[in-house]
């Protein structure tokens, strides 16, 4: 391509190999689990989002097998022509039965359903409100809307009434956006504080329950069971795709927020359908996470015991320059001074046959090593963990 309009993408190219923010994938051989192989050696693989270790369960594969043999490979169109079929019916019903709410509908990816409920919900002349560390389907729906959007302190829920004393009054409808379990970090949304706040200047709230479905709450519905408001008219959106291990996103609700959404939002209405083996797992999923508790008490004892590892590996190494970022769920995040410093710290893991992701700017301000637990991680999986990090702290 040189010598023409496209070098510049050489040029950027090189300039993101030299910040260290050049990105190549890396493929995984065999199954999912907490083992993996990648060019022929084993991970302990502290880098997935399938917190309940669902994704290599025979009930979901068998449940996959059975909506391809049923329904076919594809679901052949978007859901109002010939993408629908009884099966998404039912997975819409097991979502706003596991949330507690009237109704639910279900998009082909979790970014998708972000980016259609708040191009549905809010448009130029309205408000978005959002954290300022909310995934990258947030903000990217937040542009798409036209509404004019501000993103307060990560957390802060006295600059976000700052927010809306100062601009509420300007704008026909106002939407709140935060993560529930922030992705990169690891802490909860304050939705104890939010929820009054977002009354008292009549605005609606949308959390994205990502990391939360399955995860939190005692029935698995999310960090707003955990956290008691499951009652409450929110707009509750997910993804399929971590502990539910499958593909796709959903938003339960009341049911005219469910109704206008299939109406309005462009991110379902123009997108083919997803497909039966998706939709199958997803279903056998949801019925998994209700009938085995015990995988999330299994994920949250290895929480604890990580901490608490954590705990006494950071107290003994007192210099260290790295930092464990306050985290209240299974992804825990150590920051480290730079790009360069997290990329050779998770090599040097990988040496050790230890799988954790480098998280790097511009994907979140601070470079960090982030670490995810799995309901079926060992106790010697964690013990290896601690080990590696001692070598290296
Ligand atoms: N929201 C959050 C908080 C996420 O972490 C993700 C996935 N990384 C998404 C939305 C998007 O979900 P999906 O992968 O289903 O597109």
């Amino acid at each position: 391509m040189s010598g023409s309009a496209y070098d510049w993408i050489d040029q950027a190219l090189v300039a993101l190999g030299r910040v260290h923010r050049y990105r190549s994938v890396q493929p995984l051989e065999g199954a999912a689990g907490p083992v993996v192989q990648r060019q022929g050696q084993a991970l302990v693989n502290f880098a997935s989002n399938d917190y309940l270790g669902l994704a290599n369960h025979p009930q979901l594969a068998a449940a996959a097998i059975a909506a391809v043999q049923t329904y076919g490979s594809g679901s052949t169109g978007s859901p109002l022509l010939t993408g629908h079929r009884p099966l998404h019916r039912q997975l819409e019903r097991a979502i706003a039965e596991l949330k507690g709410t009237a109704d639910a509908l279900i998009f082909s990816s979790g970014y998708l359903a972000n980016l259609g409920t708040l191009g549905a919900l809010v448009g130029s002349p309205d408000l978005v409100l959002a954290d300022q560390y909310n995934h990258a389907s947030l903000k990217a729906g937040a542009r798409v809307s036209g509404a004019t959007h501000y993103d307060y302190r990560h957390g802060d829920m006295a600059h976000l009434e700052a927010l809306l004393k100062a601009h509420r009054h300007r704008h026909r409808r106002c939407l709140i956006t935060s993560d529930s379990v922030f992705s990169m970090d690891g802490d909860l949304c304050p939705l104890g504080e939010m929820l009054p706040l977002a009354a008292a200047y009549d605005a609606m709230v949308l959390v994205d329950e990502a990391h939360g479905t399955g995860v939190f709450g005692p029935r698995g519905a999310g960090l707003v069971e955990h956290l008691g408001y499951s009652g409450y008219p929110l707009v509750q959106m997910g993804t399929l795709s971590k502990a539910l291990a499958s593909l796709g996103g959903y938003v339960a609700g009341p049911q005219p927020l469910i109704d206008f959404l299939r109406n309005r939002a462009s991110g379902w209405i123009y997108t083919t359908a997803l497909s039966p083996a998706d939709t199958g797992a997803a279903l056998a999923a949801v019925t998994l996470v209700r009938q085995e508790p015990e995988r999330r008490q299994r994920l949250w004892q290895h929480v604890a015991a990580l901490n608490q590892g954590l705990d006494q590996l950071l107290d003994q190494s007192g210099g260290s320059r790295v930092k464990r970022l306050p985290s209240t769920s299974p992804i825990i995040c150590l920051e480290y001074p730079s790009a360069a410093a997290v990329l050779a710290a998770s090599q040097q893991l990988q040496g050790l046959g230890l799988w954790l992701a480098a998280v790097r700017p511009p994907t979140v301000p601070t470079s960090r090593l982030r670490l995810t637990l799995m309901a079926t991680h060992q106790s010697q999986h964690l013990d290896r963990l601690l080990a590696g990090l001692a070598q290296l702290l």
